[in-house]
């Protein structure tokens, strides 16, 4: 039986009944959840599932497979509380969204260079493409766009695509529509101000800092 995702139905929700629907040691699934296991590049939520806090969360297919500490006392159909660390979710989703800004305004004034690494955890996001020269010369135009939508204060509309397979979208009026399965705020003002450091990797390779301030 396959997790109903509510973090794509409501992404600001911190606290969630849910019935464990298998257990396998230390190992726990449950009928549905608000607590994002690492993927498209979005670190995992911190949380608990009951008193028990969640040690890894794993996407394996459809599925979310929560580890938690061996000794619980979780029983497969109990009725357990989920909650997740608010305060670190937000400002993934926050950064999450200016990096999903920076890379398609990169995308689309610098012929789609090619990505070869994206990662958002709580204190910056990172994109990294292949590069020819510095590509800290696009930064004062990709603040100023960036900021520019962000002060729009636009909505951000999230849905799926293809509800069967899991393939969800966001779109921006006017701006773009991108496949991510990532959980998304409602509107551009949430993030704040963006700002860019350049860190140079090397082989033709160049990564875009993003931060909030
Ligand atoms: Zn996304």
């Amino acid at each position: 039986m396959q997790v109903k995702k509510v973090f794509w139905d409501d992404p600001y929700l911190t606290e969630l009944t849910a019935k464990v629907t298998s257990i396998n040691g230390g190992m726990v699934t449950v009928d549905r959840t608000i607590a994002y296991a690492f993927s498209g590049g979005q670190e995992s939520d911190y949380g608990t599932i009951n008193q028990y806090p969640i040690l890894n969360a794993e996407k394996i297919g459809k599925q979310i497979v929560y580890s938690l500490e061996e000794e619980h006392d979780l029983h497969v159909d109990d009725e357990v509380l989920i909650k997740i660390d608010w305060e670190r979710r937000y400002k993934l989703m926050r950064l999450h969204f200016a990096a999903e800004i920076i890379l398609e305004l990169v995308y689309q004034n610098y012929n789609r260079p090619e990505k070869i690494g994206a990662h958002i955890s709580v204190d910056k996001a990172r994109l990294d493409f292949f590069w020819q020269g510095n590509i800290s010369q696009t930064f004062d135009f990709l603040e100023r766009e960036a900021n520019r939508l962000i002060d729009d204060d636009v909505m951000i509309k999230s849905e799926f695509s293809d509800q069967a397979s899991e393939i969800r979208y966001w779109e921006i009026e006017n701006f773009a529509r991108v496949s991510c399965g990532g959980t998304h705020i409602k509107k551009t003002g949430e993030i704040g101000k963006v700002s860019l450091k350049r860190n140079n990797i090397g082989k033709g390779k160049e990564r875009i800092e993003i931060i909030l301030v």
